[in-house]
């Protein structure tokens, strides 16, 4: 017997587990899928790379009943997220005869009404182009057995909150809900208290603040020189792909084109400007190994899994430590090593302290072991004043703007006279 089987899943989910080489569950699935398929409500503080993807797919996909009307609802934040369940989806139901379908804004609302007419079992998609259907009459909620909340705090983040509560209202009264989130701010465990019946809480990686497995590397360097670094790293990395983080869209675009001009590498970037089509064709070509490097803003840091990227590089220091921790998830995913680099400009350094004293494990200094001068007195070594925490250990200053550019950072440490970092004068 294999291990899935003693979690309850069945054939022919078994036949498609082994043929796509799923030969043991991980935690997050150990735990979920007896939950699951035994009617209970469950709520998984995950990230994702933990396999809550099968955690939850599973139970569904063996429950549910072909040509039985729309009986699963997943919501996810992004249309790349949305995408990427739906192909799991896929790999797992290939021999279950369900169909499914993704339901995201950018992509044709005409294509979408083809697909939910010629009849689905599984909607995968993100709470706006929804709740368009649900007003069009296109999705009937009517024989929903079971409502998934993918990457929850996300969806908080990017002001779904209201669109999942107008979902979640309309959804017959008896319904499994399952509900994973990296953290749970206090507005998502009110809602699982309003919508979901005594739920078994699954706490897989709650200390997952830690990159462990990720060989985590810093380097201090003025703005103008990080292409240069930048290319420099991408050089060295033999192991596999790439994806570069930028902070800004025009910096994405710009620092897509200069890799692009000084390497033999193919690169394809995604940010908020593009259309829906190309996004998809470059993630496409991306994951499918067609593309060396993915440059990105942070739309494309949640949810996505691609095996083989080997180095993750923060051309910009993430604006939260959250992001920062997602953003270098995306290497060394399932269980395999990566390598993450941040490149802090002077600007950043106060930024990247509060991040580092996050991180478990002890971060490389490339600055030491290239020989590379930091111009500035000290900067890693002042103090900056503790950030306030709140639930789940995000601090509370979401919004606040980062420019690179703007270039103060600097002139402050050159003129420290008694004043911290933001200028601001020390109390001591
Ligand atoms: P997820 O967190 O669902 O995005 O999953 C992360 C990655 O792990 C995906 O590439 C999955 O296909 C893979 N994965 C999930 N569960 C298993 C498993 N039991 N065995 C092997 N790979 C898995």
């Amino acid at each position: 017997m294999t291990k899935f089987e003693e979690l309850g899943i069945k054939n022919p989910i078994l036949t498609a587990l082994s043929e796509i080489h799923f030969e043991e569950p991980f935690p997050i699935q150990a735990a979920a899928i007896p939950v699951l398929l035994s009617g209970q409500d469950v709520i998984g503080q995950a990230h994702t790379g933990t396999g809550k993807t099968a955690a939850f797919s599973l139970p569904i996909i063996q429950t549910i009943v072909p040509k039985g009307g729309i009986q699963a609802i997943i919501l996810a934040p992004t249309r790349e997220l949305a995408v990427q369940i739906t192909g799991e989806i896929q790999r797992f139901s290939r021999h279950s005869g369900i169909r499914y379908v993704t339901i995201y804004g950018g992509q044709s609302i005409n294509v979408q009404f083809g697909e939910l007419e010629r009849g689905v079992e599984i909607v995968v998609a993100t709470p706006g182009r929804l709740i368009d259907h649900i007003k069009r009459g296109s999705v009937r909620l009517n024989n929903v057995k079971y409502v998934i909340l993918d990457e929850a705090d996300t969806m908080l983040d990017m002001g779904f909150i209201d669109d999942i509560r107008f979902i979640l209202d309309l959804v017959p009264k008896q319904h499994i809900t399952a509900l994973f989130s990296a953290t749970m701010p206090p507005e998502i465990l009110m809602l699982a208290e309003k919508y979901m019946k005594s739920p078994q809480r699954i706490f897989i990686d709650a200390d997952d603040l830690s990159g462990e497995g990720i060989e985590q590397a810093f380097l201090v360097i003025k703005d103008r020189e990080k292409t240069d670094y930048l290319l420099r790293f991408i050089k060295e990395n033999k192991a596999g792909q790439t994806i570069v983080f930028c902070s800004t869209k025009d910096r994405t675009r710009r620092v897509a084109h200069e890799l692009e001009k000084a390497s033999k590498l193919t690169v394809v970037s995604i940010q908020g400007d593009m259309s829906q089509f190309r996004r998809d064709k470059a993630m496409y070509m991306f994951k499918k190994g067609k593309a060396d490097i993915l440059v990105a803003t942070d739309v494309a840091a949640r949810g996505i899994d691609v095996p083989e990227v080997a180095l993750v590089i923060n051309y910009d220091v993430p604006s939260h430590d959250m992001v920062y921790f997602h953003r270098i998830g995306r290497t060394a995913r399932a269980g395999a090593k990566g390598r993450a680099i941040t490149l802090v400009s002077y600007s950043s350094i106060g930024d990247f302290k509060a991040i580092s004293s996050q991180t478990k494990v002890a971060m490389r200094d490339l600055n030491k072991e290239l020989g590379i001068e930091v111009k500035i007195p000290d900067p890693l070594k002042r103090e900056m004043p503790q950030r306030r925490r709140g639930y789940g250990g995000r601090s509370q200053n979401w919004g606040r703007r980062r420019d690179d550019r703007r270039g103060d950072g600097r002139r402050r440490y050159g003129n420290d006279g008694g004043r911290n970092y933001y200028g601001l004068r020390s109390r001591w």
